[in-house]
């Protein structure tokens, strides 16, 4: 059994997305790619935030997806901060109780270009952290520009989030949070995909090292390059945070057959092969904890 923790689609084609030239696969395509490879199942994250979007999509057409796809696709729901009212009283709760009942097992892909300690974004993690949904979010380096919620070198935003919610469980994910792997991160290399070594202190390492709500999405070329640019160091983490860690594709369009889908599946593949992690390591990371943390 695989589980992929972090993919898009679209059941019907939009425009197609500059960064890729292409549309997100849908999810016939995506069927026929993870057959190809043995991916069995997959969470489905909706794209609602203007920041990252070419068209928003409505979490019906998500549900609906899952309910054609139920052995296939895992939906999570997704809700942009400034919802409802753009206010940092606004009752998202009431939407995610919704969304929890039609099925959803978490929140995101959060985008929204909004910082970290944002009242908008605050009462967000507040009504997830009550309402038991975890939270996948992409970082940002930067207002304007990009897409994710801001913060700064060493992460000290969402490090405050962390300890004033710590019933929420945080799936992170994006360059900006996999290159703090490493202490020697710079403000220059930090959302990138920074190479070479491991260096001791990395803050995305002791995020998830030291904090039971902390959880690294490894997916998309992130979180590959986090765990394969020093493959010494990515087994022992895998070995030490085993249960903390999952994988994931972040397959945005078709062509992504030859990277993202792929990567981070033939690294874990080789790894147990070649004995670099035990078969307990790999269930782990590659379902057992999706399956636990998301109820399935
Ligand atoms: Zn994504």
């Amino acid at each position: 059994m695989v589980i992929d923790i972090h993919v898009h689609t679209r059941a019907i084609p939009g425009p197609n997305r500059k960064a890729t030239g292409q549309t997100y696969a849908t999810p016939e395509q995506l069927i026929e790619m993870y057959d190809e490879v043995g991916i069995d199942r997959a969470v489905i994250l909706p794209g609602v935030t203007p920041e990252c979007a070419f068209h928003i999509q409505s979490l019906q057409e998500v549900l609906s997806i899952c309910e054609r796809y139920p052995d296939r696709f895992i939906p999570f729901c997704n809700i942009d901060p400034r919802q409802v009212s753009n206010s940092p009283d606004a009752d998202l709760g009431y939407l995610m109780e919704y969304y929890r009942d039609a099925g959803c097992k978490g929140i995101g892909e959060l985008t929204a270009n909004l910082y970290f300690d944002d009242p908008l974004v605050e009462n967000l993690f507040a009504h997830a952290e009550r309402v038991g949904l975890p939270v996948t979010f992409h970082v940002a380096t930067q207002k304007g520009g990009t897409y994710g919620l801001i913060d700064d070198l060493n992460l000290p935003r969402f490090e405050a989030a962390v300890a004033k919610f710590p019933d929420l469980v945080f799936l992170c994910h994006s360059q900006a949070f996999w290159s703090e792997i490493s202490g020697d991160v710079t403000e220059e290399s930090r959302g990138g995909y920074p190479s070479g070594p491991v260096t001791e202190g990395g803050k995305a390492a002791e995020l998830i090292r030291e904090n039971p709500n902390v959880y690294g999405d490894l997916s998309a070329g992130s979180g590959f390059n986090a765990i394969s640019r020093d493959p010494e160091f990515g087994y022992s983490f895998l070995e030490e945070c085993q249960d903390k860690l999952l994988f994931g594709t972040d397959v945005c369009a078709p062509k992504n057959r030859d990277d993202v889908l792929v990567n981070l599946k033939n690294f874990m593949d080789d790894a147990l092969k070649q004995g670099n992690i035990s078969r307990t390591v790999y269930d782990k990371v590659m379902y057992q904890n999706a399956e636990r943390l998301l109820g399935l």
